[in-house]
């Protein structure tokens, strides 16, 4: 039997290179990002020491004290307490006194630990004294970079060393009342709490057990101490005997080389020009998903269409033909269009995270966030549904309070995610050709979608702060990361591994639901015309097949709820698809423009389609109107399984998922209504 491999958990305020060092030792790509709150999930992963020894490595959300209020943070102090043999802190080098508090906190529990100081290739002049601030804090500490990779190996034989190391607490002289208090409560703490930990988790009860907090586990005697001799003062208290001995004890910190970065932030900053900054970037990123994707869709269309053309010569005619053309060639190809699309979107998401650009957008959004009663943390989970609102939902776990949380997980399916790209780009295509005059026309409507979903997003988050979730709001700042130049691995790694996430579901949800509409698009089946029949006859006869059919019986039942916006049933049965995964839409109308018709290799791109369709009275049933209203309904409707399901599993009931899918529903519903009728009495229709 070999022995069980030693955990090691890595441990760090919030940006301090954790993951990427993570990825340097044990070779995976998990998520890097210049930002805070990048990590919610703990991730796990071997490390080999040396010939001899292997460790598992544990990536654990960033933290900046082990203070906790709520179950969550407190899961993590024990699992701290409990599980690993070894912490190694990841300190951020420029920025010392603040991430040692964590540093001390722990070695007053008495947790064995490793300090890898991180980010050295910041520094200028000397290098810290690495021996002096180990000997303060009684434990190793090894310079390292984890971009530059310098030191990685001198860490991993520190790591080796302090396997088995047990480690005596720190013990810091407190004020009297606190000592007073300590030795009061120590005796009432649970059993799995004493031993060489029990003045550290004295303190850390003092500090955490609130009148309102929500921790488990408390024994009622501890509570009842610790509400009776906590006094207003005792934690301030404690964080100031912290911050002195660490003042007092630690050499003076290197100076940091960032003079470009504090340059740019003069600018980024800028309540103006910081406005202006992003506005043009925005517009500049929308303008580039046009023009650069439109030569590689290009290649994936005829790519496509190639392949259909192939399958109808080499398959038998008939219904199984039918099946794999107009269903899984046709129905996903019309959606795996937009791969180029949505890798370049991942691509300046992932450059903007990892150069630090987006949490100076989210600085610039923080004063309107605060106005709005959202937590200026909710900015991150939310910028991150700009790419998918799954993880987005998954990253609202950063935030302790309940109410916070909620709130942020309410509005995040209001961002425009990905899925929504292929829809607007197929209505855009079709309904606003390039112009003459060579203005952005494309990329100012798409960005004003962008906006728009934001907007409602922010109001949304308001009024259900003042309704629904009523509470407080609680200050609290995003730290500003430094800018830093990308690491293009890495973001084209990110870029890869979303795009593949997106191409899976295209592979399963978008595939299953445009096979169901295909079945019902196709049945009951009409008797088909004779072969050679006159084109006029072939055509009534797929115009009846279409109507007739399961789905636009479905349709057409749905009609009087659509009509008012704009929508005829053909719509109508892409809108029922769409309720699974929104891109459904897009391989949906793909069907109902294809079934029944020629299969062959030069039928027209689906948007010329819908451009060319016409109402019975001969008029285009794609206004701009109509598009404009149909994109307004995709960007506010609750158009996704998987969001659901994230959502049902992250508050474990049916309630939120329900009140979330009704009212996004109810909304898109009432926005579309009104541009389509306002814009009719306008003349506009
Ligand atoms: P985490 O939040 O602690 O997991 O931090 P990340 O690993 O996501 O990294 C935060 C940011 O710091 C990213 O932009 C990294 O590229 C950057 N970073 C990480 N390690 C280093 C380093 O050693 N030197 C420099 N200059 N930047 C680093
Ligand atoms: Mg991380």
């Amino acid at each position: 039997m070999s022995p069980p491999v030693p955990l090691v958990a890595l441990l760090g305020n919030p940006n301090t290179g954790k993951t990427t060092l993570f990825n340097r030792l044990t070779s995976s790509n998990a998520r890097v990002g210049n930002y805070p709150g990048i990590t919610v999930d703990r991730t796990s992963a071997r490390c080999r020491l040396d010939a001899s020894q292997v460790i598992e490595l544990l990536d654990v959300p960033g933290c900046y004290s082990l203070t906790a209020r709520s179950p969550e943070e407190q899961i993590a102090v024990q699992t701290l307490l409990d599980g690993p043999q070894l912490v190694v802190v990841v300190v951020d080098a420029t920025n010392l006194i603040r991430n040692l508090y964590l540093v001390l906190q722990l070695a007053e529990l008495a947790v064995p630990v490793v300090v890898a100081l991180n980010m050295i290739d910041e520094l200028t002049g000397s290098p810290p004294d690495t021996d002096a601030l180990s000997a303060v804090l009684a434990v190793p500490v090894v310079p390292i970079s984890a971009r530059t990779k310098a030191g990685l190996g001198g860490l991993l034989k520190v790591i080796k060393h302090s396997l088995d190391r047990a480690s005596a607490p720190l013990m810091l002289d407190y004020p009297a009342e606190i000592e007073e208090d300590l030795a009061a409560l120590m005796p009432l703490l649970p059993d799995r709490w004493r031993g060489p930990k029990k003045r550290g988790m004295a303190l850390w009860a003092l500090m955490s057990v609130e009148e309102d907090d929500t921790l488990t586990g408390i024994p009622d005697a501890l509570r009842a101490a610790v509400l009776d001799r906590q006094t207003a003062d005792s934690d301030e208290a404690i964080i100031a005997t912290r911050y002195a001995f660490l003042d007092a004890s630690i050499p003076s910190p290197a100076s940091v080389r960032r003079p470009l970065s504090d340059r740019i932030d003069s600018v980024l900053l800028h309540p103006v020009a910081g406005f202006g900054v992003f506005v043009v970037l925005m517009l500049a990123m929308f303008q580039s998903l046009f023009s650069w994707a439109d030569p590689m869709i290009g290649l994936v269309e005829g790519a496509v269409s190639v392949l259909s053309g192939l399958a109808v010569r080499v398959l038998p005619e008939g219904l199984l033909t039918d099946l794999v053309v107009e269903g899984v060639i046709g129905g996903v190809g019309n959606v795996i269009v937009f791969l180029p699309q949505i890798l370049l979107l991942f691509f300046f998401i992932g450059l903007m995270e990892d150069s630090g650009y987006m949490a100076r957008a989210a600085h610039l959004m923080d004063r309107v966030m605060k106005a709005l009663g959202l937590q200026g943390r909710a900015f991150v989970p939310m910028l991150s549904g700009f790419a998918c609102a799954v993880p987005a939902v998954m990253a609202t776990r950063t935030m302790a309070r309940h109410r916070d949380r909620m709130l942020t997980m309410m509005v995040i399916p209001l961002m425009t995610c990905s899925a929504r790209l292929p829809v607007y780009t197929l209505l855009i295509a079709a309904l606003f050709p390039p112009r003459e005059d060579g203005m952005p026309l494309a990329a100012l409507i798409m960005m004003a979608l962008y906006v728009f979903s934001t907007a409602v997003a922010l109001v949304a988050a308001w009024v259900l702060g003042k309704t629904v979730l009523r509470g407080q709001h609680e200050p609290l700042l995003m730290e500003l990361p430094p800018m830093r130049l990308p690491t293009p691995i890495s973001t084209l790694r990110l870029m890869w591994q979303r795009g593949r996430v997106f191409l899976s579901e295209a592979g399963s949800v978008i595939l299953i639901c445009t096979l169901a509409l295909w079945a019902l698009l196709s049945f009951p089946q009409l008797p088909e015309p004779a072969a050679g029949s006159p084109e006029a006859e072939v055509a009534a006869w797929q115009a009846e097949q279409l109507e007739g059919s399961y789905a636009g019986q479905l349709g057409h039942a749905i009609e009087p709820v659509i009509a008012p916006l704009g929508f005829d049933w053909k719509m109508g049965v892409g809108l029922i698809g769409a309720f699974a995964a929104r891109e459904v839409f897009v391989s949906t109308m793909g069907l109902v423009y294809g079934v029944g018709g020629e299969v062959d290799e030069e039928s027209p791109p689906l948007r010329e389609k819908l451009a060319a369709e016409r109402r019975p009275d001969g008029s285009p049933t794609y206004t701009p109107l109509v598009g404009i209203s149909l994109m307004v309904f995709f960007a506010l409707a609750c158009q996704c399984m998987s969001t659901l399901a994230a959502v049902k599993r992250e508050t474990g009931g049916y309630r939120w998922p329900t009140f979330l899918f009704f009212y996004m529903t109810a909304l898109a519903w009432v926005f579309s209504f009104a541009i389509y009728q306002g814009g009719q009495l306008m003349g506009w229709g």
